[in-house]
Order: structure tokens, then C-alpha cells, then sequence
């Protein structure tokens, strides 16, 4: 039987940087056993001190919209210009459907060989908000261990999308030229929260159609509601095939971090980050309490099928639940 680190081992090995160390605690963070719960939750606590220096950077688009061509590129620039970066992913197909729209194993192979990269395919789980939490507790131990930039990557389904905003402080949207319908499935709501917006594939023919969808997505920005973060989105292009428009991306990126510190936003934003982090768990451990205490589970058993029939409103359940609830 392999050997279980302690805790002592956790805390050292992964402020040392150790990277086998970090696996072996995002594995810890992500099992859903009461006993790795615990020791996760004391990790966490141990190299909280350690984290927040790191930029994090939520990226998204549909399927072939180009991602992981784009992670590899601005990726190796970034661990060119002497940056360390880990690559989380959240896939909400891989636990609805037991199957991964990312595709996770064949992916970003030059950067999966990088010595100053991280690259960790989705967490399982059986909710997306599950699997959300274990993410942002996987970029915390990244953040200890000594990476500078740390990317959060999903599929621009709609699903995940608010989660991962909800982690980051940029948010990146990668977009196809001229796909057909004009948002190509992406909603509008999804290209609310993008900070910058990039057209992928800007190369050979593409160019020009490139160039046009900057106008569109420019114009169709500007009919949103002003951020909090009172920051103007960008539109830009790129070709991670040629290696163009990825540097520029980055500077957009590092001219949005010093604009939103200077303006207070950063801070703000992750202070609001953290309080959803609090709810998370405290959701998290409240279905936990609910799932241990057979009374409380047939009584919600019995409460959901007067809901469904209609022979008691959602209400009068909810509050019955609370007050047995409060019983336990
Ligand atoms: P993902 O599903 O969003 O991760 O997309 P991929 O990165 O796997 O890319 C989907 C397809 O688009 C692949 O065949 C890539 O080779 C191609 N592709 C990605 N980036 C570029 C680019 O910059 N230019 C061109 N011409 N093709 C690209």
C-alpha cells in the first residue's frame, strides 16, 4: 500500500514546489471521503498564508474554438518571460456524461512536457458546483506552491462559466470568425463577463474574417451595461498556430490587473470571491450533515414527494425542513 503523506509532509512538499507533492493534495482536496475532508481542509488552512500572489486567468469558447492550441502558445510565452503557470481545467461533460468535451489526455502536450508548467485535467465530482469548489481549493495549493499565473480553463457551454468567473480575476472568452450564427451558441451573458475577447484562428484566409468579427464583437460590446470592474472589454485576434496576437493578449492582461488595482477593483473582486467560497462550503457541508441523519433524510424524502404532488407548497417544506434541521 502506498504510503499517505502527513500532513507536515503536504505543507512542506508543496511550499518546496514540489509537483508529485501537489498531486498527490489536489488528489486529497478532490476525494469526497470524510477522513481526506479533514486532513484537506487542514491543508488548506496550513498554506493559506501562501497564497494570493498568483494572477488567475479564467479562459473559455465552444469546443474547437481553439483552447488548448491557445493555452500552448500564450502558455510557453509565459514560462519564456520567466512565469510559472498551472492549467486547471473544469469540464462540466466529464460528470454529466462521464465523458470529456476537453478531452483531457491528448491535450497541450509541448506545455504538458514544460518544466515551468502544471497542467491538471477536470476534477470529478457529481455537481458542477461540487467539482467548482475542489477547483478553486486545487488553485489555492497551485498558488502555494509557487506558480505566478494559474489558468482556469471550461468549455463555453454556459454551464461553468460563472463558477470559473466567480475564481478569477480576468476573464478571457475565445471566439470564432464568422461561425454561423452569430453568437455561435455562446450567450450573450457569457460575453458579458469576458474582460478580453479573442477571435482564435486569425491565419491564412481567416484574416480578414477575423478583422470584420473584431468590428461586430467590438459594436455588440459596447451595447452592454458598463462593468464593475470599469474596464473597457477588448476585442483582439490571434493565430496560436503562428504564434501572433499572443503577446498582445498578455499585455491586455497585465494592463487590466494594474487598472483594476489601481481602482480598487481587484481587491474587491476577490474579497466577494472568498465570501462565495464560504457559501460553497457551507452549502457543501450542510447537504453532507443532511445525507448523515436518516431522519432528517426521510423526512426530506417525504416533504419532496408533498412538493411534487402539490399537496404542500415549496415553502411550508422548506420551512419544516429548517426546523427539524435545527433539531439534529
Ligand atoms: P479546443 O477544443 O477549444 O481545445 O480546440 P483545439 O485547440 O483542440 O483546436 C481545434 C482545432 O482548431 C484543431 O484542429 C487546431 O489545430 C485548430 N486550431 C487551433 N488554433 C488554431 C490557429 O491559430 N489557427 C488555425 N488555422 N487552426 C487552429
Amino acid at each position: 500500500m502506498k504510503k499517505r503523506l502527513t500532513l507536515k509532509e503536504l505543507t512542506s512538499g508543496i511550499l518546496a514546489g514540489n509537483r508529485v507533492t501537489l498531486s498527490k493534495a489536489i488528489t486529497l482536496v478532490e476525494s469526497v471521503l470524510p477522513e481526506d475532508e479533514e486532513m484537506a481542509a487542514a491543508l488548506l488552512e496550513a498554506i493559506l498564508p501562501h497564497t494570493g500572489k498568483a494572477l488567475r486567468i479564467g479562459i473559455t469558447g465552444v469546443p474547437g474554438v481553439g483552447k488548448s492550441t491557445f493555452i500552448e502558445a500564450f502558455g510557453n510565452y509565459l514560462t519564456s518571460n520567466d512565469k510559472k503557470l498551472a492549467v486547471l481545467t473544469i469540464d462540466p461533460s466529464s460528470q454529466l456524461t462521464h465523458g470529456s468535451i476537453l478531452g483531457d489526455k491528448t491535450r497541450m502536450e509541448s506545455l504538458s512536457k514544460n518544466p515551468n508548467a502544471y497542467i491538471r485535467p477536470s476534477a470529478s465530482g457529481s455537481t458542477l458546483g461540487g467539482v467548482a469548489h475542489k477547483t478553486r481549493e486545487a488553485a489555492l495549493l497551485c498558488e502555494a506552491a509557487g506558480f505566478d499565473i494559474i489558468i482556469i480553463e471550461t468549455v463555453g457551454t454556459g454551464q461553468s462559466e460563472t463558477a470559473v468567473k466567480n475564481m478569477v480575476d480576468f476573464f478571457l472568452l475565445l471566439m470564432l470568425a464568422g461561425a454561423g450564427d452569430e453568437l455561435q451558441g455562446i450567450k450573450k451573458g457569457i460575453m458579458e463577463m469576458a474582460d478580453v475577447l479573442v477571435i482564435t484562428k486569425a491565419d491564412g484566409e481567416n484574416k480578414k474574417k477575423a478583422a470584420m468579427a473584431v468590428a461586430d464583437y467590438t459594436h455588440a460590446l459596447h451595447l452592454f451595461q458598463p462593468p464593475a470592474s470599469g474596464w473597457t472589454a477588448k476585442v483582439m485576434t490571434c493565430s496560436a498556430l503562428e504564434n501572433e496576437g499572443i503577446a498582445e493578449v498578455w499585455n491586455a492582461i497585465v494592463q487590466f490587473e494594474t487598472h483594476t488595482k489601481l481602482n480598487g477593483f481587484f481587491l474587491q473582486n476577490r474579497k466577494e470571491q472568498n465570501k462565495t467560497w464560504l457559501y460553497e462550503c457551507f452549502n457543501h457541508l450542510l447537504q453532507q450533515e443532511i445525507k448523515s441523519s436518516q431522519a432528517l433524510g426521510e423526512l426530506i424524502n417525504a416533504l419532496e414527494k408533498k412538493v411534487e404532488s402539490g399537496s404542500m407548497s415549496a415553502y411550508q417544506a422548506a420551512k419544516d425542513m429548517l426546523k427539524n434541521f435545527k433539531k439534529i
